[in-house]
């Protein structure tokens, strides 16, 4: 049996990026993923079966049979769910995770996120806390994100709200027509904008092609390579040094220890030509980076008579906190066509009310949409009064199709201790191993601030120009999906959380978390710059370990 410096479970923003460091620092590693390395055309172009609008299926894993989660919804009542239900709350199982598909928006947290209990208290039946690093601490890490893997924006606009040393390495997407509109509309009412910043190229960027603006973008893989994930950057630069062995198709079952409870490897399943089969490996430490909801399972299934609540799990508290973003939509009917057919589509932001809101704990950025195919714009953007069906219908899509306008965002989320990820033992996946049980719901707290910004976006659509305006905001739901976080939260009580703060697990000298599962609040923005930039400084503190 091959030893290795690190075995790392998952291969998505954050295990790539570990992947990256460690192998070019010299360190053997073993990179397990549970689903394949993805082509375009494996990933495909289907409008009802994709990652953005799954309802109908989905096209980055895993597949739908043979891994089901259990769902207990807000009244009690529990169900089996298949990975492309939206309660699945999934993300992708493929190399590169959700990066393979993801829209690519790339946002820092603010110095504030990293403070939320300080700055507002802890509302009662919340898990509010401060991080143990601050935004300063995280800048360097970001800065490299941002240049190791490709970010387009404009710097000078979003210093405004988040400090910034550096600049990024591309330059903003261009505007289209509803850019100018939303433009127009935020100077009326006084409110700063910025481009939204991208892993994506707007030129050609490390031998990479640049973006040619395709009609699709989320949800699906780029025709030209030039959205930045971790499969097509940090990933192939670890197999180049030669010290990465990348395992597809493994499924990693346990972690292993010794008699003396301490780690020693991890056991995976492998699929092999149409069997199955299981394979240990050994190494001096184990890197779990499998998304928040999947790392937090693994922990929990990590059970042995030194552990027998799991890995990590002396306080209770894997699993706990799983946390996301709400996301309140406002949409309105412009006169004129806004809409030009040209991905990303997603250009105009604003980050004004992500703090400092009167009675509001927190808040969250709003921004334009990524470009919609006509399925998504009937499913998710019609006005409430309209028929679902028939000429009605029919008549106000081919009208307005290009003319209505919508803007929607993340909005920070307040963590609820019983939001959370168990392992249900009576249910099994393919494997024979226990599932994940998702249960509980975001704070009363994030709900309020939602509607809050859900107002913010009616304002600002109605100052662009907008007849006719309409908006949607979720109810007191679990906020985990996409956006998943927080089940592994770092923090220096080790009561009160899972990982110290370069995702060491409490008691563990050789187990570390890196990813979303870190996240102690999960900003008023898409999380996966943090999540790289925390990857980032992790991986650079192993390196010195092995
Ligand atoms: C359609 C879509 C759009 C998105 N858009 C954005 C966006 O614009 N901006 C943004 O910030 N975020 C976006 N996201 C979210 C972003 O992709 C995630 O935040 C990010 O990928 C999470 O990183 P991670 O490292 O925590 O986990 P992941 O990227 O989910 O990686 C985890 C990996 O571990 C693997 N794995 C899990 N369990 C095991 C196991 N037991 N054994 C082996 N392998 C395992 C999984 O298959 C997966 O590849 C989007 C996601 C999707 C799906
Ligand atoms: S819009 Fe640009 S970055 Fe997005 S998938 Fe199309 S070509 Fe790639």
């Amino acid at each position: 049996m091959k030893y290795y410096d690190a075995v790392i479970v998952g291969t998505g923003a954050a295990g790539g990026i570990v992947a990256g460091v460690l192998a070019e620092a010299g360190k053997n590693v073993l990179l397990l993923e549970r689903g394949p390395a993805l082509t375009f055309n494996e990933v495909g172009r289907d409008h009802l079966r994709n990652q953005r609008l799954s309802i109908y299926g989905h096209n980055a894993g895993p597949d739908l049979a043979g891994n089901p989660r259990v769902f207990v919804d807000p009244s009690g009542n529990s169900r089996l769910v298949s990975p492309h239900d939206p309660d699945y709350h999934n993300n992708a199982a493929c190399v590169g995770g959700g990066t393979r598909v993801y829209g690519a928006q790339a946002w820092r947290f603010c110095p504030d996120d990293f403070r939320m209990a300080s700055k507002y208290g802890v509302p009662e039946g919340s898990s509010l806390a401060d991080w143990p690093i601050t935004y300063e601490t995280l800048e360097p890490f970001y800065e490299r994100a941002e240049w190791e893997l490709g970010v387009a924006g404009e710097s000078n606009a979003i210093r405004q709200q988040v400090p910034r040393r550096g600049n990024y390495p591309l330059p903003p997407v261009p505007p289209s027509p509803q850019t100018i509109a939303l433009s127009n509309g935020a100077h009326k009412l006084g409110w700063t904008t910025t481009p939204v910043p991208l892993l994506i190229n707007t030129e050609p960027y490390q031998g990479r092609s640049a973006c040619i603006g395709c009609k699709y973008c989320v949800g699906f893989a780029c025709p030209t390579d030039a959205k930045n994930g971790t499969q097509n950057t940090v990933i192939p630069r670890a197999l180049a040094t030669g010290h990465c062995d990348l395992r597809t198709g493994a499924f990693a079952e346990r972690i292993d220890v010794d008699e003396r409870g301490e780690v020693i490897g991890v056991s995976y399943f492998v699929d092999s030509g149409g069997g199955r089969h299981r394979e240990t490996a050994r190494a001096k430490l184990v890197i779990v980076s499998a998304g928040a909801i999947e790392s937090a399972r693994l922990l929990l299934n990590s059970r042995s008579p030194r552990h027998p609540n799991g890995l990590g799990n002396e306080h209770d508290q894997v699993g706990r906190n799983l946390q996301g973003h709400l996301y309140p939509r406002a949409y309105g009917l412009s006169s004129t066509k806004v809409f030009n057919g040209i991905g990303p589509g997603v250009t105009i932001a604003t980050t004004q009310f992500n703090h400092d809101n009167p009675g509001i704990i927190g808040g969250g950025m709003l921004a334009d949409d990524f470009i919609k195919p006509p399925i998504d714009f009937w499913y998710d953007s019609l006005p409430p009064d309209l028929p679902r069906w028939g000429v009605a219908n029919k008549r106000f899509m081919r009208d307005n199709y290009t003319r209505v306008m919508h803007v929607r965002g993340p909005v920070q989320d307040i963590p609820n201790p019983e939001g959370r990820v168990t392992v249900d033992a009576s249910v099994r996946d393919k494997w024979g191993i226990p599932v994940a049980r998702l249960s509980g719901t975001t704070h009363p707290a994030t709900v309020a601030a939602a509607e809050f910004m859900r107002e913010r976006g009616e304002e600002w659509l109605r100052a662009s120009g907008c007849e006719k305006i309409w908006s949607t905001q979720p109810g007191l739901i679990l906020s985990g999906r996409q956006h998943q976080a927080g089940t592994c939260r770092m923090g220096t009580d080790p009561t009160l959380s899972v990982t110290d703060e370069w995702g060491r697990v409490h008691n563990h000298e050789n187990l570390f978390v890196v990813d979303g599962s870190l996240h102690v609040t999960n900003g008023g923005f898409n999380p996966v710059l943090t999540i790289m930039a925390l990857a980032f400084r992790s991986a650079d503190y192993i390196a010195r370990l092995v």
